[in-house]
C-alpha cells in the first residue's frame, strides 16, 4: 500500500487527486491537504465581481471529495521533511511516500506599502464581494485597475476585469461620467503570448475607451492623498482602485527548505514536473517554469491541470507498474471575457520555440458560452 499526500485543494491539487483515485485501487491512499475548507473557482470570480455569480456558487465544499474515496484534511500545511517522507499539518505529522505539491501563490499586497489601505481586489472570493459591492455604488469617476507585482496568476484576469467594470458601469448609467484606465509593469498585455495577442487586447480595451499604460512599475499608495506613486515618480490618484496584489510561494516551502526564500518552486523537468527530491513532484501556480523566451510559464489553472493529469498518470504507473507515462506539453487556451455575453479565445503551445505559438480569435458570444459551459464542467466533474 502507497500513501499519495497531496499539498493543495485548488486547480491542481483536485484534478490530481481525482486522477490518481481513478487510476489506483483502493488499497492506496490519496490525502489530500488543504487550510481551506471549500475549493474556490477563481476563474469565476470576475463574475463575482459583476454580480453574474453569487459566491457561494463558485465554491465546493473539499469534504465531498470523502465520497470518492479521497481522504481530505483540513490543516494548513507548516513544514515538509522530504528526507523521511513526512509533512506537519495543523501540527499532526503525517507520513508521506509521493507528495504532489500544489499550493499556488498567495496575495501579498502589504508588500506595496499603503496598496490594501486603498485598493480592491477581485483575486480573492471577499475582495471580488467587496468590490461587487463598490462597483453598484460608485457614482462615477476615475478607476485605476492595477497590476502591483510580477508574475501573477491569469494573464488575462486584469484586462477581463477593465472590461467587465465598464459593462458595469454601463449597464448602471454611470459610464459616460467615469473614466478606466489599467496601469501595468508590463510592457504590452500577456507579452508572453506574443504581439498578435497584445494587440488583440489593446484594441479590445480601445474599442471599450479603457486607457491602457505600460511599463509603470508601482513603489507605493499614498493612503491619504488615494495616489498611486510609481518608480519613475509619476503620480495618479484614483477614485476606485482595483490591484492584482504582488503575488509569493506560500512560506511554509521555504520555511522546509523546498525553494529560496522569495524564490518559487521549481521542477527538474518541465514536462514531468519533478523535483530535485525523490518521489516529490510540484505543480500550478507555485512553480517558476523560464520559457526558453525569457519570461515565465503564465500562472493559470489550464496549466495547473494539465501539469496534474500528467503527474497523477506518472506516479500511478510507478506505484501500479502499468499505464502510459504522461508529459505537460505546454499547450493551454484562455477566454478573455469582456462584459456581457462576448469572450475572446487564445490558444496555442507555451514550449513552442523560439517562442510560445499562440493564437487568438474574434471575441464573440459563442466564446462566453463555451466559458460558461467549462464553469459547469469543472464544478461537477472534480466534486
Ligand atoms: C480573477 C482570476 C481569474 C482567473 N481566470 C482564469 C482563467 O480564466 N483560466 C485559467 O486557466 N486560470 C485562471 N485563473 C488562474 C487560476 O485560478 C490559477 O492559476 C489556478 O487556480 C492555480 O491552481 P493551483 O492549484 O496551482 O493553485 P490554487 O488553485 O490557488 O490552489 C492552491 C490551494 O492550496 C491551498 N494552500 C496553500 N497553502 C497551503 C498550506 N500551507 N496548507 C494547506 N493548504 C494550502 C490553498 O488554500 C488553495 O486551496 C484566474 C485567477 C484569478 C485570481
Amino acid at each position: 500500500m502507497s500513501n499519495v499526500a497531496i499539498v493543495g485543494g485548488g486547480a491542481g491539487g483536485v484534478v490530481a487527486a481525482n486522477m490518481l483515485r481513478r487510476r489506483l485501487g483502493a488499497e492506496h491512499e490519496i490525502v489530500l491537504f488543504d487550510r481551506d475548507t471549500h475549493h474556490r473557482l477563481q476563474a469565476s470570480f470576475l463574475w463575482v465581481m459583476t454580480g453574474k455569480r453569487a459566491p457561494e456558487a463558485v465554491c465546493r465544499p473539499l469534504s465531498r471529495l470523502e465520497h470518492k474515496g479521497i481522504r481530505y484534511v483540513n490543516a494548513s500545511v507548516d513544514g515538509i521533511d522530504t528526507e523521511v517522507g513526512r509533512l506537519t499539518a495543523g501540527g499532526v505529522q503525517h507520513r508521506y511516500d509521493y507528495l504532489v505539491l500544489a499550493p499556488g501563490a498567495e496575495l501579498a499586497p502589504q508588500a506595496i506599502p499603503g496598496l490594501s489601505d486603498v485598493s480592491h481586489t477581485p483575486f480573492d472570493l471577499d475582495g471580488a464581494v467587496a468590490l461587487r459591492d463598490a462597483l453598484s455604488r460608485f457614482p462615477g469617476g476615475r478607476i485605476v485597475v492595477l497590476v502591483a507585482g510580477m508574475p501573477y496568476k491569469c494573464p488575462a484576469a486584469p484586462y477581463e476585469a477593465a472590461l467587465q467594470i465598464d459593462w458595469v458601469l454601463r449597464q448602471r448609467g454611470v459610464r459616460a461620467q467615469s473614466e478606466i484606465a489599467v496601469y501595468t509593469w508590463e510592457p504590452q498585455p500577456m507579452p508572453v503570448a506574443g504581439k498578435e495577442m497584445g494587440d488583440a487586447v489593446r484594441s479590445m480595451l480601445a474599442a471599450r475607451r479603457v486607457d491602457f499604460f505600460p511599463q509603470m512599475k508601482i513603489a507605493e499608495v499614498d493612503a491619504e492623498g488615494r495616489e498611486i506613486v510609481f518608480e519613475s515618480g509619476d503620480r495618479v490618484t484614483a477614485d476606485l482602485v482595483v490591484s492584482v496584489p504582488p503575488h509569493r510561494l506560500p512560506r511554509f516551502c521555504s520555511d522546509s527548505g523546498l525553494a529560496e526564500p522569495g524564490a518559487w518552486l521549481s521542477v527538474t523537468d518541465s514536462r514531468l514536473m519533478t523535483t530535485d527530491r525523490e518521489r516529490v513532484w510540484a505543480i500550478g501556480d507555485a512553480v517558476m517554469i523560464k520559457l526558453p523566451v525569457g519570461l515565465p510559464l503564465p500562472k493559470a489553472g489550464v496549466f495547473a491541470h494539465h501539469q496534474a493529469s500528467a503527474v497523477a498518470r506518472n506516479i500511478a504507473a510507478e506505484i501500479t507498474g502499468k499505464g502510459a507515462p504522461g508529459a505537460f506539453d505546454g499547450h493551454g487556451m484562455c477566454w478573455i471575457e469582456s462584459g456581457g455575453p462576448v469572450a475572446g479565445y487564445g490558444s496555442g503551445d507555451f514550449y513552442a520555440e523560439p517562442r510560445p505559438d499562440v493564437k487568438i480569435g474574434r471575441p464573440n458570444r459563442l466564446n462566453h458560452i463555451n466559458k460558461v459551459m467549462f464553469e459547469r464542467w469543472w464544478l461537477w466533474r472534480w466534486f
